[in-house]
């Protein structure tokens, strides 16, 4: 069996417009890369994080450790592992950076453990490491970051994750402004109350939503992408949202909204051509701020955490 292993770990984006804490879809433009390596301590050593060094590299303080400790617990193993973590996503982009480490994490692991656990179940574990980001164990950025395509959270008690195929021609634009939103406090922003009306449009488009993506019927997916309930309320803490949603509707997306909790946009787009175009016509909104950005054009990954070699 090996004594180490590295991974892509790729970025994701939850919610997707109408599906707020229960939808994520993988992205393949963006993500971590990581290295484990069995050791002969019992212990976890989290090495000085590649990318953003302001990160903990305690293990029960970062999400690669909590998760992987989950694991060993649920395993009633004491295998240490040292843990190198190559960070490309920056935290608090609303692009499953968390989750992108604790999924790398939990898929390498499991891999150097000889396999125990199926991909399904090492969502729990990755989802226990969203806590020490958030202070939550959310799935919906880890489910589709460890399976891939598509996810629905649909329960959490037991968990009951369903994952779908994104269609093929399915492209997805993301721009991420280099400033930090943490998900504690966008969260802080949400009315706890939700307007029967408003609801009744929610649920409506998250079901079209689902539908679209397993008939590959995009004008079904556009038409549902719409959010009535959280994009309002939060859209207040990303610069240019509105202009830039606006333009990429314009360009030919299917939909755009906020990923995660911000401050990153995405658009999901049908085709590569449409896709840049969408690219850079949200490009020419936000060259004009300030503020540093990057755009991440890709298709809908279907893999989820890859191992490189
Ligand atoms: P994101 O949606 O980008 O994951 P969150 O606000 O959910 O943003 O998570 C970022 C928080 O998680 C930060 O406070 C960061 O310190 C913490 N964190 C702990 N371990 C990691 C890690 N390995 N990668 C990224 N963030 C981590």
């Amino acid at each position: 069996m090996n004594k180490s292993i590295k991974v892509f770990a790729p970025g994701s984006v939850s919610n997707v417009g109408c599906g707020f804490d229960i939808l994520g879809f993988a992205i393949d433009g963006i993500g971590d890369e990581m290295v484990l390596s069995k050791n002969d301590s019992n212990k976890l050593h989290i090495k000085p994080i590649e990318g953003y060094d302001n990160l903990p590299t305690e293990p029960s303080k970062n999400v690669a450790g909590v998760a992987i400790q989950a694991l060993l617990d649920d395993l009633g193993s004491n295998q240490g592992f040292d843990i190198e973590i190559k960070k490309n996503i920056k935290p608090g982009s609303g692009i499953g950076s968390s989750s992108a480490s604790a999924a790398g994490a939990v898929v390498a692991a499991n891999e150097l453990l000889g396999k125990p656990y199926s991909r399904e179940e090492l969502v729990n574990f990755a989802m226990q490491g969203e806590i020490a980001a958030s202070g939550d164990a959310h799935a919906d950025n880890a489910a589709p970051t460890v399976l891939g395509g598509f996810c629905i959270v649909r329960a959490y008690d037991p968990l009951d994750v369903i994952q779908i195929e994104s269609p093929k021609d399915l492209w997805c634009v993301v721009i991420h402004p280099q400033i930090e939103i943490k998900t504690k406090e966008a969260r802080k922003l949400l009315s706890p109350k939700v307007d029967l009306k408003k609801a009744i449009r929610q649920w409506g488009n998250v079901a079209g939503l689902i539908s679209g993506l397993h008939k590959s019927d995009y004008n079904l997916i556009g038409r549902s992408l719409e959010d009535h309930i959280v994009e309002k309320q939060r859209k207040v803490l990303i610069p240019e949202f509105d202009n830039l949603k606006q333009a990429a509707l314009e360009a030919g997306a299917l939909g755009c909204s906020i990923s995660g909790s911000g401050p990153s946009v995405f658009a999901l787009c049908e085709g590569e051509d449409k896709a840049k175009a969408v690219s850079s016509a949200m490009n020419e909104v936000f060259s004009k701020t300030t503020i540093p950005y990057f755009i991440y054009t890709s298709q809908v990954s279907n893999k989820g955490v890859r191992i490189l070699e």
